[in-house]
């Protein structure tokens, strides 16, 4: 009796210290502290094992997929004594098991129901505790296992204070044409590639930083500038395995990267995110380049373009954009051969040139429909010109690259020149050259599509960025415009490099059997550089800038230009 007395106090000791271990929130729980305690009730109780499960759910407990804890053990000839079985409003399901040695006396019930007691209020901790390392998990991990956003705020607000984040840069990429991979390879090795292009950045990157997914294919990272070279190479191009056998995906990505300067505080995870965001959307819209730094102005200029996005569409309806036509001149006679048309924005009496906003709107699709809306334009004119009795010349549109992927482009194209009844000799459409092979093959489609339906289209500003001598193999086009960077300056010999390449062109052209025209002709001397080598068409200052409709129709109706034959 006695010595039963003593056990009970030295167990309600125990339990109780225990009980209040277990209870300890917004703390890390003290794992070693309540295992020992475990370890001398169970002793005391004549008890040689203890075994704990955890299952997610019932499905996990029925397929027997749960965790196991071992919290006790004395490693001898056992069986089950007592389960205890915890289900929680989430239906997570904590079950323990304890044992009794082989040769042991069997509890009795007093002793049962001590051990027990014990049991629940371990349970209770147990599942508890996992619970919330499973909230963690869900909290700061998606679901396919990848870091997510709220990690990465969560880094970069552990690192608020003055210099924690010296020596760090920032960057926020997206990888080109994901959905093609998923396209071609399907959707699971898709997810292989991200997840293990994702490992090998998080490998590089390690422990002194964080990658973590924003959505989709769009990634957020935090590394040493140290290895932001090594970073950004493998983001330009890498190889990405999927499979035992080698096979492999190529990706390459769009990136926005900010250097964080030393002293930098970020007084909020936005800080970083805006200046990486704005750069990325610099280096998406491609005329950047494929990696884009942030530089200070860039806010401002995002600002900027939101201005402009949002001012574009009631702009529109309100007639603010006007045509402008530049002549396009033949070189030998003199007379006006054509025209391009050229957009300007009449914003509070201001003429806004195209540089301000057509790269904005090409953000978006947006200059999808101010072209739409030019082509309309020119088309009226060109019908009110027929209809007049007046000189006609063929007049070039510019569409941006974005209508590529627009499979009703074509549709459209020619829906809005038959609208207007206009003969289709008259209209040409200029094309800039693209960059990925993808875009190659729509620009491709687009071309041969025109070609069908007898419109003339051109290579817009060729030598200018990243021609290639197969853009114009592959593509039938009519017309290729030499941009000015080709044409050779008025102290040039003809032996310049810039000479050689602009004769070579010209005569590659033509023998090609396409027309060539030069852009940006702008002296006497240049002029003479065009007819020396048969290049019939000139366009630029020497003869008009882009002009208001009227000004144009004035030069329709004027014989020539005075080229001094
Ligand atoms: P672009 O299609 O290459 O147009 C030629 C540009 O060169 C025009 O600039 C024109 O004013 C300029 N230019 C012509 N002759 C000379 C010259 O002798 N010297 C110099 N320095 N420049 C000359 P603009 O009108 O400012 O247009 C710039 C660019 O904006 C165009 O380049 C075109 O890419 C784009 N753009 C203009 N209007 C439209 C449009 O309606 N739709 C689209 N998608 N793009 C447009
Ligand atoms: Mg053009
Ligand atoms: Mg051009």
């Amino acid at each position: 009796m006695e010595k039963n007395l003593e056990r009970d106090l030295k167990f309600f000791e125990l339990f109780s210290r225990l009980a209040s271990l277990t209870q300890i929130v917004n703390q890390p729980p003290q794992i070693p502290e309540i295992q020992k305690l475990l370890s001398e009730i169970s002793s005391m109780y004549r008890l040689s094992k203890g075994v704990t499960h955890f299952y997610r759910n019932p499905g996990e407990e029925e397929r027997g997929q749960g965790e196991t804890m071992v919290s006790y053990d004395l490693k001898l000839p056992s069986h089950p004594v007592h389960t205890v079985r915890f289900v929680t409003r989430l239906m997570s399901i904590t079950t323990m098991t304890v044992y009794q040695a082989d040769d042991e006396p069997p509890l009795d019930d007093d002793e049962l129901s001590k051990v027990d007691l014990t049991m629940r209020t371990t349970l209770a901790f147990i599942s508890r505790n996992r619970l919330q390392v499973i909230a963690e998990q869900l909290a700061f991990f998606d679901d396919m296992g990848f870091s997510n956003i709220r990690s990465f705020f969560g880094y970069i607000n552990w690192h608020s204070k003055p210099g924690d984040l010296n020596g760090m840069a920032a960057i926020n990429y997206n990888i080109r044409r994901f959905s093609l991979i998923n396209e071609e390879f399907g959707r699971d090795v898709g997810d292989t590639v991200l997840l293990n292009h994702y490992n090998m950045v998080a490998g590089m990157v390690g422990k002194d930083g964080i990658v973590s997914r924003l959505g989709g294919d769009t990634f957020v990272c935090i590394c040493k500038k140290e290895i932001l070279p090594a970073v950004l190479d493998f983001l330009t191009r890498a190889e990405v395995g999927f499979n035992s056998r080698g096979d492999n995906a190529v990706v390459s990505c769009y990136v926005g990267a900010f250097i964080i300067p030393d002293g930098f505080i970020a007084y909020s995870p936005n800080d970083i995110m805006v200046k990486i965001m704005s750069a990325f959307q610099l280096a998406k819209q491609g005329s950047s380049g494929n990696i884009v730094y942030y530089y200070d102005a860039m806010v401002t200029d995002r600002e900027h373009v939101k201005r402009v996005q949002q001012q574009f569409p009631d702009a529109l309806a309100k007639g603010e954009f006007h045509v402008f036509y530049q002549p396009k001149v033949n070189t030998v006679t003199g007379e006006i051969c054509g025209g391009e048309a050229l957009c300007r924005w009449f914003r509070h009496g201001k003429i806004v040139p195209p540089g301000d906003f057509i790269p904005i709107l090409e953000e978006t699709s947006d200059i999808c429909r101010l072209d739409f809306f030019v082509l309309d334009t020119v088309c009226r004119n060109i019908r009110r010109w027929l209809d007049e009795g007046r000189k006609v010349v063929r007049i070039s549109v510019n569409l941006s690259r974005r209508h590529m992927v627009n499979e009703r482009l074509l549709e459209t194209i020619l829906e809005i020149i038959e609208r207007n009844n206009v003969p289709h000799k008259y209209i040409e459409i200029e094309l800039t050259e693209t960059t990925t092979d993808v875009e190659f093959k729509d620009l491709q489609r687009v071309v041969c599509g025109l070609q069908e339906a007898n419109i003339c289209t051109s290579v817009d500003d060729f030598g200018m960025g990243y021609s290639s001598l197969n853009l114009i193999r592959v593509i039938p086009w009519n017309v290729l415009k030499v941009d000015r960077s080709f044409l050779p300056l008025d102290d040039e010999d003809s032996t310049s490099i810039r000479s050689i390449m602009f004769r070579h062109v010209v005569a590659m052209t033509k023998e090609m059997g396409l027309e060539c025209i030069v852009e940006g002709v702008e002296t006497e001397a240049q002029l003479r550089v065009l007819r020396d080598n048969n290049c019939e068409q000139a366009q630029g200052f020497l003869f008009d800038k882009p002009l208001p409709i009227e000004e144009f129709e004035k030069r329709l109706d004027m014989k020539k230009y005075d080229i001094g034959l």
